[in-house]
């Protein structure tokens, strides 16, 4: 059972049969899972650990490639923005990890570097995101040299990001998908476009390797989605406790600032979360929690270290658990309370939350 103190539960049962969606979406395309910012707060290392399928995973910066090998994963690692500075180059070949190149100063850098081994490299090309990624009039001239170059091992593969693949209505993503399909035909190279988005939405995309990130984690990436709606398991539970139950009279100013005053004399339960948890603020006065299964408001401020829950006539003590987001409880539902994304309510979460790992196949 989890402690009095906030907890996240990962259930590792839930994100292999995420992974396994993938598969049955993507049945013909290798899987890059995309374990960045600490496996969208799930934790990195766990999670790689239970990914033993994943064709290779992806992260954004060096250190979280190498707290991966020292943590003893030995699969294929992809950095998903290459290096940042040249020195990064000899642990990156000492750690065998794999680079994409998105712009020419890195390519050059690349080229002109002495390495003891080559390295994988991943040519992203800017296919309408316009954030990272070569220009496509760039592509033919280099493709051409780090092709040749003795740094690159074996084929090039070929990548680009998708901007808008979580909206349906828009032409963006085919746009996307035909211009680097456009760009790329006729030179040789595994393909890898599709994000969680386009894994769902857009089959056509997903080429030779998909990149999913939050689904795996049972979560959508669609705006007016919960991850259940795609067969999708939420992986994290986040809950807590109730510290105090109290009641107020009709009038009574409750929390920081005052900013829920009690219409009638009302009961409320205190429990130990809050925004030095990674909950969000936004959810004063605004978002709901279950207790003992009942969805139950937030009234007043998220503080620091709490919140206060309006828990009207049910049956609430000290110690009664409390579900913050989970299966009954979508994050998403949460996202759109406080106008953000699950992705950054996920990342948000801080050291402070204690995490258990449970499920785990053998
Ligand atoms: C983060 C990221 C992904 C995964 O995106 P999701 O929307 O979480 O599936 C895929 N590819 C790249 C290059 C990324 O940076």
């Amino acid at each position: 059972m989890p402690s009095r103190r906030p907890h996240a539960t990962i259930d590792l049962a839930a994100l292999e049969h995420n992974f396994t969606r993938v598969k049955q979406l993507a049945p013909n395309s290798k899987i890059l899972a995309v374990l960045k910012a600490n496996a969208y707060g799930h934790g990195m290392l766990p999670v790689a650990q239970a990914l033993k399928q994943a064709d290779a995973l992806g992260v954004a910066r060096l250190d979280e490639a190498l707290a991966l090998r020292a943590g003893g994963i030995a699969r294929p690692i992809v950095l998903l923005e290459g290096f940042f500075h040249q020195d990064e180059l000899a642990q990156v070949v000492a750690s065998n990890l794999q680079l994409v190149i998105h712009h020419r100063e890195q390519a050059e850098a690349l080229l002109a570097a002495q390495l003891d081994a080559p390295v994988r490299v991943w040519l992203k090309v800017d296919s309408g995101m316009h954030r990272l990624g070569i220009y496509p009039h760039e592509f033919n001239e280099l493709y051409q040299r780090l092709s040749q170059s003795r740094n690159v091992q074996g084929p090039l593969r070929l990548m680009s990001h998708f901007a808008s693949s979580d909206e349906l209505d828009k032409p963006a993503t085919a746009n996307q998908l035909a211009l680097f399909q456009q760009i790329t035909q006729g030179s040789a190279g595994e393909l890898s476009l599709a994000n969680s988005g386009a894994v769902l939405n857009w089959p056509q995309s997903h080429g030779d390797w998909v990149r999913p990130g939050l689904m795996l984690y049972g979560v959508s990436p669609m705006a007016d989605a919960v991850g259940s709606a795609h067969d999708l398991k939420p992986v994290m539970t986040l809950s807590s406790s109730v510290i105090a139950v109290r009641e107020v009279n009709a009038g009574d100013a409750v929390g920081y600032g005052g900013s829920w005053i009690a219409a009638h004399d009302s009961r409320l339960a205190v429990v130990a979360m809050g925004y030095g948890d990674g909950y969000p603020r936004a959810a004063g006065n605004n978002a709901a929690v279950l207790i003992n299964g009942k969805r139950l408001p937030i009234v007043g401020r998220v503080s620091m270290d709490m919140i206060t829950v309006d828990i009207g006539n049910e049956a609430v003590a000290v110690g009664d658990n409390v579900i913050l987001w989970g299966s009954d409880l979508p994050v998403e539902q949460l996202a759109r309370c406080v106008d953000t994304i699950a992705y950054e309510l996920l990342c948000n979460i801080t050291s402070r939350v204690q995490f258990s790992y449970i499920n785990p196949s053998h």
